[in-house]
């Protein structure tokens, strides 16, 4: 039995219909969204494997919805769409999708993609498992403060900002201003 969860969010209902029959044929779970918002809540509620998303939806665009997915959730995002030039597949690659199939696609094509992504998030979350496991351990046995004296904690969240803002500079940028602005403020605001 194949309970892998998809959300499939497509606002065209005969495209919809084949990807659904497609994925009941494969036992996959799976959810149906026509808009922008409900595939929102959706990726929320139903907490699907992969989602597989449409560019064209009536109210919002894929792009967007992709950005927004990727501020809290790393679950891979197929886009499937009409839109078959290299400009709309680099912007959604950007945004974050991991993959861009264009319209018309073969269904074993989708349903070999799909498998790939749900590979890839599988080996992603055993891979993070191992890196907790390790990271406990070695929190566990070794003493909290390196040569320096730095706390290990602060050193290995510097770590994990710094390989942050290598992947999503804009991202980075923005984190960032708050911390100039304040330190403008302090230079302008009287001491006492
Ligand atoms: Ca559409």
């Amino acid at each position: 039995m194949n309970k892998a969860k998809i959300l499939v969010v497509e606002d065209d209902k005969a495209v919809r219909n084949l990807i659904t029959t497609t994925l009941e044929t494969q036992n996959y779970q799976y959810h149906t969204a026509e808009k922008g918002s409900e595939a929102l809540l959706e990726a929320v509620s139903f907490q699907p494997d992969v989602m597989l998303l449409d560019l064209g939806l009536p109210d919002m665009d894929g792009i967007a919805i992709i950005e927004k997915v990727r501020g809290w959730s790393g679950m891979p995002i197929i886009v499937i769409s009409a839109r078959s030039e290299d400009r709309d597949k680099i912007d959604a690659l950007d945004a974050g999708a991991d993959d861009y199939l264009t319209k018309p696609c073969s269904v074993d094509e989708l349903l070999a993609r799909l498998r790939v992504a749900l590979r890839r998030a599988r080996q992603g979350r055993g891979t993070n498992r191992i890196r907790r496991a390790e990271r406990r351990q070695h929190e566990g046995t070794e003493h909290p403060h390196d040569a320096g004296g730095q706390p290990r904690r602060a050193r290995r969240q510097d770590g994990r900002e710094q390989a942050q803002r290598a992947r999503r500079p804009e991202r980075a940028q923005i984190r960032a201003q708050p911390v100039v602005f304040a330190g403008a403020l302090r230079r302008r605001l009287p001491l006492q």
